[in-house]
């Protein structure tokens, strides 16, 4: 994988020279206005981003993300809404016991007072006193029509909230942010009373003033604007949190920032309700590499890249592989010409060197590969191929390629073909043989397990239980073992089966699981009698791998991805 190749210059020096060798800053910054120093980076991945369709943490999970969020050095980490939930209320209980916290401070999030209601007998208040954190982020209306049409009060009435609400949490030892709810759409409508509500809070104490894009519509140059005119008139921090319904998210941050904002919201990986939160795997890179504006520490820069994968792990969420900065693909380089160009001179393709966000060049291996691209990829693998294996391996991958393998997409594969050609042999365990079973109890015609038939076809559906059963048999050492499991599918079946034959000897497996599994029917003209390629994704927390088979077999052909991936796992947990 990318983040363990050799780096181009020493990894101790990235982080520094990253400021000094920052090229578009340099090149760009006497066309813009003066920038801020620095500014606090603060993640909501728990509470705002957890609203984001599919994503459900437990208690433990949080605790997870809270960990890596901190290993990160993110300077805030809003935990949740004690109060609103069960779980978030577990999470605070158990926080000042549980999540040891270096650089970040965690902060509890909450709302105003209600209206009409004493901030002292105010229950969502009552609960931000109570929680264990130095630090509560309120949320206030800010837009007029929020507060007549679906608040129903008056806007006296709001103003006063927020004022009480801030005084109440201060009087209480705390330190107090607030979120402007959608300000932006509030400034529009009515400026005075978006100007009161911010006011109100630093008058009582508030120490920043978030300024919201809750609807997630806004462009960069009128956030500009209008952050520039609030920075001019309160004397308070002034950050931003922005949605990314425009696409814009980061962009608007970034525009925030140039404006004098110096707090700035999102989550890691981008999460979030819609079209989710501004992605601070993308905004502190562009701050801290790009603007030259400090964010987290700037030797934890290169932490970025691991910790958004192990995120998107907790929270079971596949990586995107074009996410900017993190993403598997995008430093990624494909093609003869283009890869022998990149080993000379990097810059000439890569807008910053990956390992600054501790991503890394990839070399893509194909058909289309020259020998370059391949020795490239030797290379960065840490094999040495000389001219007649390099010109072997090349013909055996264009021959695989031409029977239905697909190396581009399995890099897994790809390294063990290369090692492979090196004279290794894998030796953890040798196979005997595998037997998968399915059953279904219902009539028809039925799908043959994990969903790997025809889909679509009428009256193709299963209406009974189905199971299925693998036995595999395998030496380890001196050791005979045989292994029956039961899955969903074949697949889960043998990998169920061989983790419980060779589980006991390489206790590193317990921490690798498959994250995905596809199959594409190739040549289709032959229907049943197709070629079947079968990809499967693994990862081991911080690794991610995937590993191909192909054969007219759908089984022999799932068999052979997930034996790699074993292999694969094994070779790296050495
Ligand atoms: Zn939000």
């Amino acid at each position: 994988m990318s983040t363990e190749h050799t780096a181009p210059q020493a990894r101790e020096h990235t982080a520094p020279q990253a400021r000094e060798h920052a090229h578009t800053a340099s090149a760009h910054s006497h066309e813009l206005p003066a920038m801020p120093a620095a500014v606090d980076i603060f993640d909501t991945t728990l509470r705002d981003g957890s609203q984001q369709e599919g994503l459900s943490l437990t208690v433990d999970d949080k605790i997870r993300v809270a960990e890596q969020l901190d290993h990160l050095g993110v300077t805030y980490i809003e935990g949740g809404w004690p109060g609103a939930n069960p779980k978030d209320d577990e999470f605070f209980a158990r926080a000042p016991a549980e999540l040891v916290l270096s650089t970040s401070t965690l902060v509890a999030f909450g709302s105003t007072r209600r209206a009409g209601v004493r901030a002292e007998q105010d229950d969502v208040l009552r609960k931000l006193v109570e929680a264990s954190t130095s630090v509560v982020c309120i949320v206030a209306k800010s837009w007029d029509r929020h507060v007549t049409d679906a608040l129903r009060t008056s806007l006296d009435e709001a103003v006063a909230m927020v004022g009480d609400s801030v005084s109440f949490l201060r009087e209480n030892g705390k330190r107090v942010f607030l979120d402007a709810e959608h300000f932006f759409d509030g400034y529009r409508h009515n400026p005075e009373f978006a100007f009161r509500v911010l006011r109100a809070a630093e008058e009582a104490g508030a120490e920043s003033l978030v300024l919201c894009d809750t609807n997630g519509g806004m462009l960069p140059d009128l956030v500009e604007r209008v952050v520039a005119d609030v920075v001019g008139q309160v004397e308070a921090q002034v950050g931003i949190h922005c949605h990314n319904d425009t696409g814009c998210a980061v962009a608007n941050s970034l525009a925030a920032v140039r404006s004098g904002a110096t707090h700035v919201q999102g989550c890691v990986n981008g999460y979030g309700e819609r079209s989710g939160n501004a992605d601070l795997s993308a905004t502190i890179p562009n701050l801290s590499l790009k603007l030259n504006v400090r964010t987290i520490p700037p030797e934890r820069l290169e932490l970025l890249t691991p910790v958004s994968h192990h995120i998107s792990e907790l929270v079971n969420i596949a990586p995107d592989p074009q996410q900017p900065y993190v993403g598997t693909s995008v430093f990624a380089h494909k093609g003869g010409l283009h890869a022998s160009a990149i080993a000379r001179r990097r810059d000439l393709y890569e807008h910053v060197s990956p390992d600054l966000v501790g991503n890394g060049t990839r070399v893509v291996v194909s058909e289309m590969a020259g020998r370059s691209t391949l020795a490239m990829k030797a290379a960065e693998l840490g094999l040495e191929l000389d001219g007649e294996v390099l010109g072997r391996v090349l013909d055996e991958l264009k021959h695989l390629e031409h029977e239905g393998y697909h190396f581009e997409v399995a890099d897994g594969s790809l390294e063990l073909l290369l090692r492979r050609a090196t004279g290794w042999r894998p030796d953890f365990f040798a196979v005997e043989s595998f037997r998968v079973i399915t059953d279904h109890g219902g009539q028809g015609p039925g799908a043959p397990g994990a969903g790997t038939g025809p889909e679509g076809t009428a009256g193709a559906v299963v209406t009974g239980p189905v199971s299925t059963e693998a036995t595999v048999k395998v030496h380890v050492g001196e050791h005979r073992v045989v292994a029956t499991a039961e899955g969903n599918g074949p697949v889960n079946a043998l990998d169920a089966a061989l983790r419980q034959a060779i589980g006991p000897h390489f206790p590193a497996l317990s921490g690798v699981h498959l994250t995905d599994y596809r199959v594409r029917v190739l040549s289709s003209g032959m229907g049943t009698g197709a070629v079947t390629r079968v990809l499967v994704d693994s990862s081991d927390g911080e690794r991610t791998w995937t590993t191909i088979g192909v054969s007219h077999n759908i089984i022999e052909a799932s068999w052979q991805a997930l034996y790699e991936s074993m292999v694969y796992a094994l070779l790296h947990a050495q």
